[in-house]
């Protein structure tokens, strides 16, 4: 809370309503990283965190892993203020050789499901094994996409969300909850 009113100094005061906690995110995470360290045992895994959403959730899912995982990130951009208008660039390539080896990809919210169908489609051209999803958050209103999303910590309605990662016009990605902003 002291937080967020250092953050809210001089602009327009938005709403910051409590979504998930901490602890809440935490014991989600704890929970999928055993799942997906059972599903994994013995095969090569690749996690592709997409930036910049992404980078605590991965940072966090990777740390508690018992499973060997190699890591990498992608980075789409997209218009607007951290929504997804449908027109996806890919700013930043892979890097790691993925061909036989099974890819994970670790994103921050599945919103329309625009973004990933593109993601999974350019990440196949390369062969892998396989690829699945791995999502924070399964965000349900503007789905466009008829996606899968193997494994995902939390099921959202609706509402823009920010903290633990995620941001409006890149501020407010260090707050440790996550909130739904109402400006
Ligand atoms: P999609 O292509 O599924 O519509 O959206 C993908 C991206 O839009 C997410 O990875 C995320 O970066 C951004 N996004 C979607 N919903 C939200 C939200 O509620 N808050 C923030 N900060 N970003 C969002």
């Amino acid at each position: 809370m002291i937080l967020l009113s250092v953050v809210n100094i001089n602009k327009s005061m938005p709403e910051f309503i409590p979504v998930l906690s901490k602890e809440e995110i935490d014991r989600s995470i704890d929970d999928l990283a055993s799942r997906i360290s059972d599903d994994y045992q013995g095969r090569d895994l690749v996690l592709i965190g997409i930036l910049k959403g992404a980078f605590i959730f991965m940072a966090d899912l990777l740390r508690r892993l018992y499973v060997p995982a190699r890591v990498d990130f992608l980075r789409v951009s997209s218009y607007g203020s951290g929504t997804s208008s449908g027109k996806i660039r890919l700013t930043k390539e892979l890097e790691t050789d993925i061909n036989g080896s099974d890819v994970l990809i670790v994103e921050d919210i599945v919103d329309t499901g625009l973004t990933l169908k593109y993601l999974i489609d350019y990440l196949k051209a390369f062969h892998p094994g396989s690829v699945k999803v791995c999502s924070l958050i399964n965000k349900h209103e503007n789905r466009k996409k008829n996606v899968k999303i193997d494994y995902f910590c939390h099921d959202i309605e609706e509402g823009f969300l920010v903290g633990y990662g995620l941001d409006y016009n890149e501020n407010y990605r260090n707050l440790p909850d996550i909130y739904h902003l109402k400006i």
